[in-house]
């Protein structure tokens, strides 16, 4: 064994493979992999190795592609061949109008990856799946490259060609203990004796934790235990002449493929068990738990109704096996949240199918330090700090039991809620408030008219459009107010804090006392990064002068460590989260001022406080600090109190507000104002796949300022050009908005990607973000949305179309 390498990769099933052989690929050879048994000892080895390309947004579809092209090279390959059926074909079952809506939907968003689903009716399914019946089934989707394939020769074949490229691979090995050094190395304790590291990677499937522990971090990853049956061979298959489709069922919750020429079928119960909660056996391994098939009789029966010829057979053998799940259902593959130089592969539940994908992106991350997909949605530090043991097991069952029930948009699953709340939530709640959930976090959503209002799921415009009008409203001609909670807030302290934020951030950086900026991150490759709120405060009796950085929601942990990342030994820069510990009142509205006069001492006037000022100050009596800048467009002041306070500055500002029709918004209604006012959402608009340039910052570019992170790169790829932009659109119906992912296309050609939509109320225009082919990014284009499958005008429109000089939040 060496004692000294670049990367250790622990754990070698499908996740550690995968990484290992990537790292390879993107030209590291000096890597490692170190498994406590042989490869594919833990999930891996009893996987029913369903290979399939149905991803719910662009990141997941381009991985999955990957996976398979991977997969046939590796399966063609004459040193080492691996065993996989690919084309197959595969269904997702559907039998509600709505999954086949959304079922278009993601049929328009892979078309954007170059990936085709098609539609199919009842009866096209069962012609392409000759042992199913079309009883309660009113179509599916269908994905022509599903497949399955041998999961330990994939293994091996990884490894094989990752040792070819230098990698070594320590099998019969235990990771015993983890130590990090002050120059964020480590060193990596075995039963074999110690190997040190500039880099480690958990990839330990249902051991993530034990391993987790040794560097003193808890992963939101839970075990399920997951049952599969293979049956005697089905007359019917051996008669059809080809392989039969792969099968998903949302209705009954299973799967199936083909297995010799009999069917393997796996369940999703609603009778599910967690696994391994309170320790795992270390002699757990090439193992099972036992089975258990009474437990699976719910969904057993809607799978016999669907392919009737099961009823004919025998079982052959029956696997169950653990599986792990996270808090959203999708996997942990990235940086590992405040821990240097580490990483993990982990929380995989469909890992056969996407650990080629996953460990691409993975490896990409560990040397390009990004990857070619924004991986947001598989990022490790999307939760933060709420993600308990108790709260990742609710989760997962919840998951497990939803399998192939993909959400829809506005759907919160009621599992783990609320999980982050603040005192005014239950005040919120009295109020008739519906939440929505950002990172844990329960947000006002819009105000229900009535207590039993259930607007129906779906992808068009639903029962909430009057009420969020209604609230759109109140805020353009009255006032609102809006509880924006959970928003990512750093206390920036120290002398250097300004050179520091210069070089973080790709434009002028505001440092005037008083005054607020937005400033946006670039990574090392010139990319959006993060968009940041920079307030100055004076030193005052709440603290030294300092910085307030502010940022998405969900943004802290991922923010945190791209700060602390990039600061040196020598700066005089303290950093420190006030997330947890204030919430924003957002007060928007012609009449704002007077509301906040009546309650708020001082001089408010538009001279004396003007847009972009930044002001401490007391609500009534609680302490405050209040912000003038606008996210609706609307004149509007964020309040940000410390949640002690927080009731008090509500009842203060609620009785102030009596007087001039203050009405409570939510977030349905900010994302309707902020559409029209052209803001953009981080992760959604603001992704790692476009620079400043595409995505319409310019303005907030200042590339002679000096030097900042991203600086040179960003020089290169604006001699180079840019290929995309990013437009408003003006969708031509009023039936549903365009939906991220979505494809807009011009001569049934693909030539742009939405990224968000929404109604503006106060133009009356479906409005939509996209990025778009350069040369068709002009005012007046007139190109097609795929809209679940139906073509509709979208007309390039100018930015900000709802009061484009921004008169009115200037005040
Ligand atoms: C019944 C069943 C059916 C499934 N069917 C499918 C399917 O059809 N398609 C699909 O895509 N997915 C399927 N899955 C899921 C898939 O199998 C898993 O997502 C995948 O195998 C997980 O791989 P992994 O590498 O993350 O974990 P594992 O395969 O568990 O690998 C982790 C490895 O880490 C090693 N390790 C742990 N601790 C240490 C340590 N301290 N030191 C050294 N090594 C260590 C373990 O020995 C193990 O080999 C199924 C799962 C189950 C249970």
């Amino acid at each position: 064994m060496k004692s000294r390498t670049k990367v250790v990769v622990i754990g070698g099933g499908i996740a550690g493979c995968s990484t290992l052989y990537h790292l390879t690929q993107e030209g590291w050879s000096d890597v490692v992999l170190i498994e406590r048994d042989e490869l594919t000892s833990g999930t891996t080895w009893h996987s029913a190795a369903q290979v399939t390309n149905f991803g719910m947004n662009q990141t997941m579809v381009g991985l999955k592609t990957h996976s398979i092209a991977l997969y046939k090279k590796l399966r063609d390959d004459p040193d080492y061949p691996v065993g996989y059926n690919h084309g197959d074909g595969g269904i997702r079952l559907a039998n509600t109008e709505a999954q086949m809506q959304g079922y278009r939907h993601f049929a328009s968003m892979a078309r954007g990856m170059g990936v085709t689903y098609e539609v199919l009716d009842a009866d096209e399914c069962a012609r392409r799946h000759p042992l199913i019946s079309t009883d309660n089934l009113l179509g599916g989707l269908w994905d022509g490259e599903d497949g399955d394939i041998d999961p330990a020769q994939l293994c091996q074949g990884l490894a094989f060609h990752a040792r070819r490229a230098g990698a070594e691979v320590y099998r019969q090995t235990s990771v015993t203990g983890l130590r990090q050094h002050s120059d964020d190395t480590w060193t990596v304790e075995t039963d074999k004796g110690n190997i040190d590291a500039d880099i480690v990677v958990n990839a330990c499937g249902y051991r993530v934790n034990e391993v987790g522990a040794m560097m003193g971090v808890h992963h939101p990853v839970a075990s399920m235990e997951h049952q599969y049956f293979v049956t005697e061979d089905i007359p019917a298959i051996a008669e059809a002449g080809y392989r039969m489709p792969l099968l998903r069922c949302p209705i009954s919750d299973y799967y199936s493929r083909q297995e010799k020429n009999g069917l393997l079928i796996g369940f999703y119960e609603q009778d599910c068990k967690t696994w391994g909660m309170d320790g795992i056996s270390p002699s757990f391994s090439n193992d099972l738990c036992p089975d258990d098939l009474d437990r699976v009789m719910d969904v057993l029966e809607g799978a016999f109704a669907r392919m009737p010829a099961l009823a004919e057979v025998g079982i052959k053998r029956v696997v169950n096996g653990p599986i792990t799940y996270t808090i959203d259902g999708a996997p942990l593959v990235g940086p590992i949240p405040n821990k240097r130089n580490s990483f993990c592969i982990i929380g995989l539940r469909a890992g056969l199918g996407e650990g080629g994908g996953h460990g691409w992106l993975l490896a990409q991350q560990i040397v390009h330090g990004e990857a070619c997909y924004d991986t947001w949605c598989i990022d490790p530090r999307r939760f933060t700090g709420h993600t308990n043991v108790e709260l990742t097991a609710l989760k997962a069952i919840e998951d497990y039991q939803n399998e192939f029930r993909f959400h829809f948009p506005h759907e919160h699953r009621p599992a783990g809620r609320p999980a982050k709340t603040t005192p005014l939530t239950p005040v919120m709640a009295a109020e008739g408030a519906e939440f929505t959930v950002v990172n844990g976090w329960e947000r006002v959503d819009y105000i229900k008219p009535a207590p039993d209002f259930h607007p129906t799921l779906g992808f068009n415009f639903d029962e909430t459009f009057d009420v969020v009008a209604s609230e759109v409203k109140n805020v353009q001609h009255n006032v609102g107010l809006c509880e924006m909670n959970g928003f990512n807030r750093f206390e920036i302290t120290g002398a250097d804090r300004h050179a520091f934020l210069d070089r973080m951030i790709c434009g002028n950086v505001t440092k005037r006392d008083g005054r607020v900026g937005l400033g946006y991150l670039l990574n090392n490759h010139g990319m959006i990064k993060g968009e940041a709120t920079i307030a100055n405060l004076p030193a005052s009796d709440r603290g030294p002068a300092r910085v307030w950085y502010g940022s998405a929601a969900a943004s802290e942990f991922h923010d945190m460590d791209w700060l602390t990342d990039h600061l040196k030994s020598d700066d005089d820069v303290q950093i420190k989260s006030l997330t947890n510990d204030q919430t924003i009142l957002v007060l928007a509205g012609p009449k704002a001022r007077d509301v906040l006069s009546s309650c708020a001492r001082g001089d408010w006037s538009q001279k004396a406080f003007p847009w972009l000022s930044v002001r401490e100050a007391f609500v009534g009596f609680a302490p405050v600090t209040v912000l003038a800048v606008s996210f609706s467009g609307e004149l509007a002041y964020e309040i940000h109190v410390p949640n002690a306070s927080l009731y008090a500055a509500y009842l203060a500002l609620r009785d102030a507000g009596k007087a001039y029709g203050l009405r409570l918004f939510g977030a349905r209604a900010v994302e309707a104002m902020r559409m029209e006012k052209g803001f953009l959402h981080w992760k959604a608009d603001l992704i790692t796949e476009f620079d400043p340039f595409e995505t319409g910052l310019e303005r907030f570019v200042k590339l002679d300022k000096g030097d900042f992170i991203g600086r040179d790169a960003l020089i290169a790829r604006r001699a180079a050009g840019p290929t995309k932009r990013l437009v408003t659109l003006e969708v031509a119906t009023a039936n549903a908005p365009a939906h991220g992912g979505a494809s807009v296309v011009m001569n049934d050609k693909v030539v742009g990607t939405i990224t968000s939509g929404e109604w503006g109320h106060r133009i009356g225009k479906n409005l939509a973000n996209a990025f778009v082919d350069l040369d068709i990014a002009q005012t007046g284009a007139t190109l097609e949305l795929d809209l679940c499958g139906k073509l509709v005008r979208a007309t390039v429109i100018k930015p900000s179309p709802y009061d484009p000089d921004h008169a009115l939040m200037r005040g």
